[in-house]
């Protein structure tokens, strides 16, 4: 499937995509994707407590900061959501996000199912996007092969992945990773097809309805 979006515009307004889905299940390379093809599309750059990994870039991986710059966001209720993930601290500042939204610039959020739930309360109208691996053994041969992780970590994101799986009804659309580039088609899809909402277009609903008239 190839889409065309060349002649697309800008939406009056953005929307978020709320991306969740255990390590490993190739989240970062389709996300990447996506953002290369589809128009007026972002990446939210989570800041971490974590320790930047080989390959990894401050402000476009992650905003990497230490426990008492975190704090600080924490404090001043500068963090749409945040969470403790596999023993390090994530969250999404606010204030890109919604200046993104606002200029018909939709947002992605790559965060995990606790961070999810916390960003449904606050924005309701967010779109919650499950990615899960074709089997648990599939996504654990995934984890090794990656190489980045000791074998501990491992064994911890694993423990976990069943609660992320048990979490699963709270999103709007599942996309199974199995043939990576069908998993490409399919996010493509969904992103396409919101941003098409009319409520997203009122303008060029508007401008049809003048030339009626
Ligand atoms: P990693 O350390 O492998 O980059 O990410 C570990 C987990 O943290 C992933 O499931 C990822 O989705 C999640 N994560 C990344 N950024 C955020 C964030 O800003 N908030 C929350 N709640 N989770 C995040």
């Amino acid at each position: 499937m190839s889409l065309n979006l060349s002649s697309w515009t800008r939406p009056d307004q953005g929307a978020l995509f709320v991306v969740s889905g255990a390590s490993g299940t190739g989240k970062t390379t389709l996300l990447r994707e996506a953002l290369r093809h589809v128009p007026y599309l972002s990446f939210s750059v989570s800041a971490t407590t974590r320790p930047a990994r080989v390959g990894e870039t401050e402000g476009v991986d992650y905003r990497f900061m230490d426990h008492t710059q975190f704090q600080k966001h924490v404090d001043a209720g500068d963090f749409l959501e945040y969470a403790q993930v596999y023993g390090n601290r994530y969250g999404t500042l606010r204030a890109p996000v919604l200046q993104a939204l606002a200029q018909g610039v939709s947002v992605v959020l790559d965060i995990d199912i606790q961070g999810a739930r916390q960003v449904r309360k606050s924005l309701p109208d967010g779109i919650g996007i499950f990615l899960a691996p074709t089997s648990i053994e599939v996504l654990e041969q995934r984890l090794r092969a990656r190489g980045t992780e000791a074998e501990d970590t491992i064994t911890l994101r694993m423990a976990q992945v069943q609660e992320q799986l048990n979490g699963s009804g709270d999103f709007e659309y599942v996309v199974v990773n199995d043939v990576l580039s069908c998993a490409h088609d399919c996010l493509q899809a969904v992103f396409v097809a919101e941003l098409q909402r009319v409520h997203r277009r009122q303008s060029v609903v508007q401008g049809l309805t003048r030339l009626d008239g």
